[in-house]
């Protein structure tokens, strides 16, 4: 689609951040580099390092301004912004006559690309992190202030969304986001899930200069541009509806979770950044049923060491007061690429990923090992290993994990032995959960199970009707995996997105499931959607 949405028409793409919004349209443009002509090198060199300070400046600034999973995100920018090999092309075309605008442009341009063509979703993602740096220099060697202004309430359109532009933007009177390409698992998706602001992706390239008005469903994935009234009234009276039921599930939190059959049903919550749990009141749910470590390795430092680790697990086992806290191993590969970790693969979710990466590199997996065992000394911990696919692996952790412990024990350290259990997230497990009695837990990760199933891959948007955690063969697998736990007497709880769908979980608990960790924004509704549910009533 190439031309302007005509009145009413609505467009499909990806749905990046739950939610409805409704509102003005915003054209996001890229900033078009100055046709000023070059004046000497030296001078042209002087402003880039000028511009490079300006916007080094008004990141850190804006990093006091927001919250730490943010700041993680503009830390990531600040690094990229005083890497050499990201100007050093600028410098090059500066020292053969071109002015510092047209050289930061063309510099920008072609690392933008190679990340936009990157056969990793990951690269692809960070791509409007450059596309982010690439305005704010543009703007800081213009001369214009770096700040987007005020768009409250506003829908941004564009190709992609920057994430500083999405920090600048006062999201206080509700707004959406609506974007011809961008991906849901880049940073400003994270952004828009975690502050609630509905998103959608991929709608595929369009017309956008005459735009007015837009209502977006970042449930579905549509976004409706110059809606007529009916389709207004549409929205409005769904966003109604949408808001009454999550001020209702509200009054769920504080309560344990139970069917209104009566059964009790644990619901913990997932973690992705230890920061995460400030904002969030223990007593509101069962204690943490997955903490992904990923986003340790993901800063600017590279690998982290044990003391970092140590001090993030500590965090998250002080403010659960108790409550069991499972703590992944490092998940790299796949869809998570760790630089100077994970290798390039053909196929990398069938390769070297979560586990077998871990149980490759014992000079890396022994330092999470060690601050795992430090830190099981301050609460209620259980570490659990991700994509098992063969009994062995688990043995083989389990004797690093032991070596690890005895290992402290002679330096005088405090070290604990942490339950160990298990992800069933491959077919193989799930299929024959009696060969891993050895784990001291299954959770189930529907996400990659589901992925593997159906052979559908979770990033592709092309296969994402097949890749459906109710199909029959994943629902199986499920009830499989419920049945070795009761075998086995090992808990088995479930913690990918599955469980917080509201659609699917009621065919969960049907299959026997009493244990889930769902997204913390969508506790509150589970719970209440739990309150709901008779034992039985899946259809
Ligand atoms: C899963 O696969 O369901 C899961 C919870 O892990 P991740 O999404 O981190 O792969
Ligand atoms: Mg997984």
């Amino acid at each position: 689609m190439t031309g302007t949405p005509a009145t009413g028409q609505e467009l499909a793409g990806r749905a990046a951040s739950p939610g409805l919004a409704a509102g003005p349209v915003v054209v996001v443009d890229r900033v078009v580099a100055g046709t000023r002509p070059a004046g000497d090198p030296d001078a042209e060199a002087a402003r880039l390092s000028q511009a490079l300070e300006t916007a080094s400046a008004q990141i850190a600034g804006l990093m006091e301004t927001v919250d730490a999973e943010a700041a993680e995100m503009l830390e990531f920018q600040l690094a990229m912004l005083e890497d050499e090999e990201l100007t050093a092309p600028a410098r090059e075309a500066i020292a053969g006559g071109s002015s510092a605008d047209a050289a930061v442009a063309a510099a920008l341009d072609a690392a933008i690309a190679e990340y936009r063509a990157s056969q990793d979703e990951y690269f692809r993602a960070r791509s409007a992190d450059l596309a982010d740096i690439r305005e704010r220099l543009l703007r800081a060697l213009s001369g214009e202030e770096g700040a987007a202004g005020s768009m409250a309430g506003a829908v941004l359109v564009g190709t992609d969304l920057t994430p500083t532009r999405f920090l600048e933007t006062d999201w206080s009177a509700g707004g959406g986001i609506a974007l011809a390409e961008g991906s849901p698992s880049s940073h400003v998706a994270m952004l828009a899930r975690a502050r609630g602001v509905p998103m959608v992706t991929g709608l595929g390239a369009f017309d956008m200069s005459r735009l007015t008005e837009a209502l977006v469903d970042g449930d579905s994935g549509r976004v409706r541009f110059n809606p007529d009234e009916a389709a207004r009234r549409q929205h409005n009276e769904r966003a109604e509806v949408l808001a009454r039921e999550a001020e209702a599930a509200k009054t769920y939190l504080g309560r344990p979770a139970a069917t209104a059959c009566g059964v009790s049903i644990s619901v913990m919550i997932n973690v992705a950044v230890p920061e995460e749990v400030d904002a969030l009141d223990p007593s509101h749910c069962d204690g943490i049923g997955l903490m992904r470590t990923e986003f340790l390795f993901h800063g600017p430092g590279g690998l982290p060491d044990e003391e970092s680790q140590y001090r993030a697990y500590r965090k998250v086992l002080a403010w659960a007061d108790g409550r069991s806290v499972t703590i992944r191993t490092l998940d790299a590969g796949g869809d998570k690429p760790v630089p100077g970790l994970t290798v390039e693969e053909s196929n990398p979710f069938l390769g070297c990923r979560g586990i077998r990466l871990s149980l490759r590199r014992p000079d890396v997996f022994r330092v999470q090992l060690r601050a795992l065992a430090r830190a099981g000394c301050h609460g209620n911990l259980q570490v659990m290993l991700p994509m098992v696919s063969v009994p062995g692996e688990i043995t083989e952790a389990a004797r690093l994990l032991d070596d690890c412990i005895a290992e402290l024990r002679a330096e005088g350290r405090e070290a604990v032995r942490p339950p160990l259990g298990i992800m069933v997230e491959v077919p193989a497990v799930a299929v024959t959960p009696e060969r891993f009695g050895e784990a001291a837990f299954f959770s189930i990760g529907s996400n990659d199970l589901t992925q593997y199933v159906l052979a559908a891959g979770r990033d592709s948007p092309d296969v994402a009707e097949l890749g459906r955690a109710d199909d029959p063969a994943v629902l199986a697998l499920v009830a499989s995996t419920l049945r070795g736990g009761v075998a086995a007497r090992l808990p088995v709880s479930l913690c990918g997105d599955a469980g917080s769908d509201l659609a699917v979980l009621p065919k969960l608990l049907a299959c026997g499931l009493r244990r889930v960790s769902v997204a913390p924004a969508a506790l509150a509704r589970v719970k209440a959607a739990i309150a709901g549910m008779r034992l039985g009533d899946d259809g």
